[in-house]
């Protein structure tokens, strides 16, 4: 029998083996738990097309998607200390900097940023990677912030930040809560130029993130069904003893509340931001088609 185990089984494992469908070909819509071909998933910016719910992905798709012919340029972002407080959980905090890099790339952690145009207007985005450590902010994501801000300023771009963070890293303790006040700063940098500051709210946007720069946005955008909050619902429900409503802390729930100013599926973003840049930057180019002021001459008086 040593033959049939020995030479016989592994090929027919081989054979086998070989027809097996690859894990990462189809992709459950936690929304409609429908099986989705990854590809078509990809063509349709990665929303299901069953019932249009938005999959988290990561800044260099969102890069890609949202500059004009997906051209952009990468900004270097500065190196901060490693590790300040040398923390260890289930495991050290150097390690999990590392699987995240592994990931995106050496010297990445959890925001990117980008400049190029869209819409033919200048733009800087800084946007989040969730799957860097739940998008935490930490010392790293601060200086990128804060490089996005002067970097718009020096280019007289908008800048546009897609946050999908949990909130603060509490790895880095207090100097992660040093961020949110850093950040706000920053976004004053931009406001204070005169340029544009669009937020586009995406899935999850909690924590010590949403307590700062993701809700002083002069123009705030919301993928749909996208989480917003501070606190988690479980934890208002346990704190207040009330249960909260249907859609509680949802993209269309704040819209509701006046705290969102538009829900945009995620295909009509591009369009959406480049207008609102024009609009905010060059109102008079935009709408050349407006009528001429009521009498401007005679036969309008009348
Ligand atoms: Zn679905």
């Amino acid at each position: 029998m040593n033959w049939l185990t020995n030479f016989v089984l592994p090929k027919i494992r081989a054979v086998v083996a070989r027809k097996e469908v690859p894990d990462n070909l189809w992709k459950k819509c936690p929304g409609c738990e429908q099986m989705l071909f990854h590809r078509e998933l990809t063509a349709n910016l990665e929303v299901c097309r069953n019932c249009g719910h938005h999959f988290r992905i990561g800044s260099a798709i969102r890069f890609k998607q949202l500059f004009d012919d997906g051209a952009f340029e990468r900004a270097e972002l500065p190196r901060v200390p490693v590790d300040p407080l040398r923390f260890r959980d289930r495991k050290r905090y150097t390690d999990r900097l590392k699987e995240g890099q592994a990931m995106l790339g050496p010297g990445s952690d959890a925001a990117a940023v980008a400049s190029g145009k869209i819409g033919g207007n200048a733009a800087v985005i800084a946007a989040f990677d969730f799957d860097f450590m739940g998008g935490s902010m930490g010392v790293a994501v601060g200086e990128g912030f804060l490089t996005a801000a002067r970097l718009a300023v020096a280019r007289r771009a908008g800048l546009i930040v897609i946050p999908s963070s949990g909130g603060a890293r509490m790895q880095e303790g207090i100097l992660s809560l040093m961020q949110m006040p850093r950040t706000i700063l920053a976004a004053d940098l931009v406001k204070e130029a005169g340029l544009p500051y669009i937020v586009v709210l995406t899935d999850p946007t909690t924590g010590g993130v949403s307590a700062s720069f993701a809700m002083v946005g002069d123009i705030a955008l919301a993928e749909p069904g996208a989480v917003i909050g501070f606190a988690g619902a479980r934890v208002i429900e346990e704190t207040i003893r009330e249960k909260l409503p249907e859609g509680f802390q949802r993209a269309e729930y704040l819209y509701d509340h006046g705290m969102v100013d538009i829900v945009a599926p995620r295909a009509e973003l591009p369009a959406m931001i480049g207008r609102i840049l024009s609009l905010l930057q060059d109102p008079v180019r935009v709408m050349p088609a407006l009528p001429p002021p009521p009498g401007r001459n005679g036969a309008e008086a009348r």
